[in-house]
C-alpha cells in the first residue's frame, strides 16, 4: 500500500518493517558499508537518509503516502549529515565527512516545518465520505508589531553572536578539530536582542502569538489509510519565512468487522449447519445504512472455509467511486449435540459414512476412548511463537577459496 518501496530497499526490509526491525537493518547495513571501513560513501550517505525518513514516523507516513516527492515538497530540510544520525545511533566521534556545519537551510526561501497530524478515521467514514473538524494551534505573526518584535529601532543584532545566534566552539579531537555549534545564551539562539522597555506588549517580543484555527478536513469517500489531506501554508508564521503545509495523515481505523484490502472488503460469516446444508438466508450489515440479504439456495453446500465474493459491494475507489468487491469468508458452526433418534433421517440424507480402513496383516486392533483434550495443553497451538527475533547473522567462518 505505499507508493514506493525504494526507501525499504535500500535498508532491505518489507514496508510492513516494525521501528525496531528499522534499526536494526540499518545498524547491520550502517556497519558494512561505514566510509571508514572501505564503504562506499555514496551509498552509506542514500542508506542512511532511508533510515533517517523511515524512522521519523511522520516522515514515514509522508513518505509511504506520496514517496519521495513528498517529503522533498516539505523544502527547508537539508538533511541529516549521515555521519551525525550514525554518531546518534551508535556513539563515537564524527570528522569523516569534515564535521557539521553548512546542514539547514541550504537554498531556496526558508519555509517553516509543516505540520504533520494523523487523524484516525472509521472504515464507516472512508466508505461514505465525511467532513472532520480539527482546530489547529500555530503560530500566526503579531499583527500590532508586525512581526517586528517591538517599537520601529527596537530590534538590535546580538553583539555577542553577531546576529547569527549560535555560537561555534572549537575542539581538538586527536588531529582532527571538531566544530561545535550551540545557541547564543545571550540571545537565546535568536540572534537578536529587544530592550525590555521597547518590546510589543501584545506577544512580549516574540514576533508571533499562538493562534487556534478551525480546519475542515473532506474525507473523501474511498481514502486509503496513509493518504493526506494538505492545507498549504496554514502551518506556523514566522518573519521572513514562508509557512509550511499542514498535512492531515488518514489513519485508518480497523474495523470489528470488516477487513480492507485496497478497495475490496473482507467479511467473516458464520454460518449454522442447516443452512450450510439445506440453504436459507444471512444478513451482512453493511458500513452505510443498509444490509445485505443473501440466499443459499437449497441444494448447494457451503463447506466450512469457503470463500465467496459478492460484487460491487466493497469500498468506492476514490478518485471515481467504482465500488470493489466484497468476500465473504465462510465458517460453519456445528450444534454441540445431536438427538440420535434423528439420525436416520442424516444417514438418508448425507453421503455414506466412509468405511473403516482395513487392517493391514500383521496389525492387532484395540478399543480405546475419544476424551476431551486439556485446552491449556492443546500441541498444536503457543510455545513456539515466542520471541524469534534473535541475531541471526551471517556465520563468522567463511570459505576462504584462494
Ligand atoms: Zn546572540
Ligand atoms: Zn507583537
Amino acid at each position: 500500500m505505499v507508493k514506493e518501496t525504494k526507501f525499504y530497499d535500500l535498508l532491505e526490509v518489507p514496508p510492513t518493517a516494525s521501528e525496531a526491525e528499522l534499526k536494526k537493518a540499518y545498524r547491520k547495513k550502517a556497519l558494512r558499508l561505514h566510509p571508514d571501513k572501505g564503504g562506499d560513501p555514496e551509498l552509506f550517505k542514500e542508506v542512511t537518509h532511508a533510515y533517517e525518513v523511515l524512522s521519523d514516523s511522520q516522515k514515514r507516513s509522508l513518505y509511504d503516502a506520496r514517496g519521495e516527492a513528498g517529503l522533498s515538497e516539505q523544502g527547508g530540510m537539508g538533511g541529516m549529515d549521515p555521519q551525525d544520525l550514525f554518531s546518534q545511533l551508535f556513539g563515537g566521534g564524527g570528522g569523516f565527512f569534515g564535521g557539521p556545519g553548512g546542514r539547514g537551510q541550504q537554498g531556496g526561501p526558508r519555509k517553516t516545518k509543516d505540520l504533520v497530524h494523523r487523524v484516525g478515521v472509521t472504515l464507516e467514514d472512508l466508505y461514505k465520505g465525511k467532513v472532520t473538524k480539527l482546530a489547529l494551534t500555530r503560530n500566526v505573526i503579531c499583527v500590532k508589531c508586525k512581526g517586528k518584535g517591538g517599537k520601529d529601532g527596537a530590534v538590535k543584532t546580538c553583539n555577542n553572536c553577531s546576529g547569527r545566534g549560535v555560537k561555534i566552539t572549537l575542539r581538538q579531537m586527536g588531529p582532527m578539530i571538531q566544530q561545535i555549534q550551540s545557541p547564543c545564551d545571550e540571545c537565546s539562539g535568536t540572534g537578536e536582542i529587544i530592550n525590555m522597555r521597547d518590546r510589543c506588549q501584545h506577544c512580549k517580543g516574540k514576533k508571533v502569538i499562538s493562534e487556534k484555527k478551525p480546519l475542515e478536513v473532506h474525507i473523501d469517500k474511498g481514502m486509503k489509510n496513509g493518504q493526506t489531506v494538505t492545507f498549504r501554508g496554514e502551518s506556523d508564521q514566522s518573519p521572513g519565512a514562508e509557512p509550511g503545509d499542514v498535512i492531515i495523515v488518514i489513519e485508518e481505523k480497523p474495523h470489528e468487522r470488516f477487513r480492507r484490502q485496497e478497495n475490496d472488503l473482507i467479511v467473516d460469516v458464520e454460518l449454522d449447519l442447516l443452512t450450510a446444508l439445506a440453504g436459507g438466508q444471512f444478513a451482512i450489515r453493511h458500513l452505510d445504512d443498509r444490509v445485505l440479504i443473501v440466499t443459499i439456495v437449497p441444494g448447494e453446500v457451503i463447506k466450512h472455509g469457503d470463500l465467496k465474493v459478492i460484487a460491487g459491494q466493497g469500498m468506492p475507489s476514490h478518485r471515481h467511486h467504482e465500488p470493489g468487491d466484497l468476500y465473504v469468508k465462510l465458517s460453519i458452526k456445528f450444534p454441540d449435540h445431536i438427538d440420535p433418534a434423528v439420525i436416520p433421517h442424516l444417514e438418508n440424507a448425507l453421503p455414506p459414512r466412509q468405511p473403516l480402513e482395513s487392517v493391514p496383516k500383521g496389525f492387532a486392533t484395540e478399543e480405546v476412548v475419544l476424551a476431551e483434550a486439556d485446552q491449556r495443553r492443546r500441541p498444536d497451538r503457543g510455545a513456539y511463537d515466542e520471541d524469534m527475533d534473535e541475531d541471526h547473522d551471517e556465520p563468522r567462518v567463511q570459505c576462504a577459496n584462494q
